[in-house]
């Protein structure tokens, strides 16, 4: 059985918790690989409609292993509200482990956040101030805690010591906030300690046990490609990698073991937060699309920006992934549509481009290049073969398919488990 990576192909809310929480039915391991608690998967299934941050989408199947992964900044707090949430509602979570390598989030960092964003003034990221950023500054600037930390208090308590006197010369000196107490912070993580010791394993060695026994181990994406730190619309992007390179750094799976990857895709493109989007509508188009979908934000309840398919960004990404293919969500959003666009190509500064362009000044310069295709105007809910999907859309998505260049797996045509339609078989 082989290595699939869902990954999210535009801006993040493609619809991955869906797609995992599909996918999860035949595997034996999830490992989430990026992100915090900033990403937010909503997830649809007989047990009830739930939404995670944290714990891999894999969870409601009993027997398999969901890993948060290396790669993950874990907000501890916000792991036992999700922990409890899922128990409360009688969800196994037995099967959760917590790679000791992943780095945790502290309260310094939701504190700098917040700082920073403030001093970014107009050129705020529009973070969801859960210390994310921060947290992964930490880890590069290897002043990072890591979960495995949380075992051995005594050194924990060196550790912290030494990094919030560090914080606190920050906090005090440039921004004039209050100073850390080092014993509040170690008594508040000494508790998390005691609640998630049970979770806390090396993660490498239990990964390899499945690869080796040719189980089905599904990478799980945060975030969208085009919000990637190097590829993305930076400096408004997220401050870890969710391409599939990074599935394989964050969860210690290598490259050459991953089979599939599938990139997951809306209808159209959202994005939350500062930053170019090509394809935004900012009159009446743009408010159909976000009420029709109901796009608000699982983690913060922000409405979404909303805009045309973006061809152009999805043939970009669909390259810097290597998507062996791909799953287009919420088709059925458009079903009362009259006609859709579909971006082809920029125009930027009278010359008509069909790259994406690194820099932000060309960004917001673009002007999409759309083709016009009809609508179906039928509802699509209930279908649940290719051939019984309206030509219309079955044109819709071979447009989508030739565009970015990679073939379609799946469409979805609803939240619902059931609601998706093979195009082309995954394996
Ligand atoms: P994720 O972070 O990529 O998992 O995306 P979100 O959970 O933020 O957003 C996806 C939302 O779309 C969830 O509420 C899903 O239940 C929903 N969803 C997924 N696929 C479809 C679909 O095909 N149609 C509709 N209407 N909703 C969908």
């Amino acid at each position: 059985m082989p290595v699939v990576a869902i990954i999210g192909a535009q801006w993040g809310d493609e619809g991955k918790g869906k797609v995992v929480d599909m996918l999860a039915e035949k595997s034996s391991m999830v490992v989430r690989f990026a992100g915090g608690d900033n990403a937010g998967h909503t997830v649809i299934n007989p047990l009830g409609k739930f939404k995670l941050h944290l714990i891999p989408s894999g969870i409601f199947y009993p027997g398999v292993s969901c890993i948060i992964g290396n790669g993950v900044v874990v907000n501890p707090a916000s792991l036992i509200s999700e922990l409890e949430m899922l128990e409360e509602h009688n969800v196994d979570t037995r099967g959760l482990i917590i790679s000791d390598r992943a780095h945790l989030i502290m309260p310094y960092h939701m504190l700098f956040d917040e700082l920073e964003e403030k001093s970014r003034g107009k050129m705020a990221i529009g973070t969801t101030l859960r210390g994310i950023g921060p947290a992964f500054t930490d880890k590069v600037a290897r002043m990072g805690i890591r979960m495995g930390e949380l075992l051995d208090k005594r050194s924990l308590r060196r550790r912290l010591a030494a990094v919030i006197e560090e914080k606190n010369t920050i906090l005090t000196r440039v921004y004039q906030a209050e100073p850390l107490s080092v014993e509040e912070v170690y008594s508040e993580y000494a508790r998390y300690a005691d609640r998630l010791k049970p979770y806390i394993k090396d993660t490498v060695g239990l990964i390899d046990k499945s690869l080796e026994n040719e189980e089905l181990v599904l990478l799980e994406g945060a975030q969208g490609a085009m919000l990637d730190l190097d590829f993305g619309t930076y400096p408004f992007t997220t401050s870890s990698s969710p391409l599939s390179g990074n599935a394989s750094l964050g969860s210690g799976v290598a490259p050459n073991r991953i089979d599939r990857i599938l990139g997951i895709f809306k209808a159209y493109c959202t994005r939350v937060g500062s930053g170019p989007l090509p394809t935004e509508l900012k009159d009446e188009m743009g408010d159909k699309i976000r009420e029709t979908a109901q796009e608000y934000g699982t983690t913060t309840g922000r409405p979404r920006r909303c805009g045309w398919f973006d061809g152009v960004a999805a043939r970009f990404s669909a390259q810097i992934n290597g998507f062996t293919g791909a799953v287009i969500t919420r088709i059925d959003v458009f079903d009362s549509f009259p006609s859709l666009k579909v971006c082809v190509a920029y125009n930027l500064k009278g010359k008509e481009i069909r790259r994406f362009p690194a820099s932000i000044s060309d960004l917001e310069q673009c002007r999409p290049v759309y083709e016009e295709l009809p609508g179906w105007r039928q509802d699509t809910t209930g279908v649940r073969k290719w051939e019984d999907l309206p030509p219309q859309a079955q044109n819709y998505i071979n447009k989508l398919s030739s565009v970015m260049g990679c073939q379609v797996n799946l469409a979805c045509i609803g939240p619902e488990r059931a609601q998706t339609i093979e195009v082309n078989p995954v394996f």
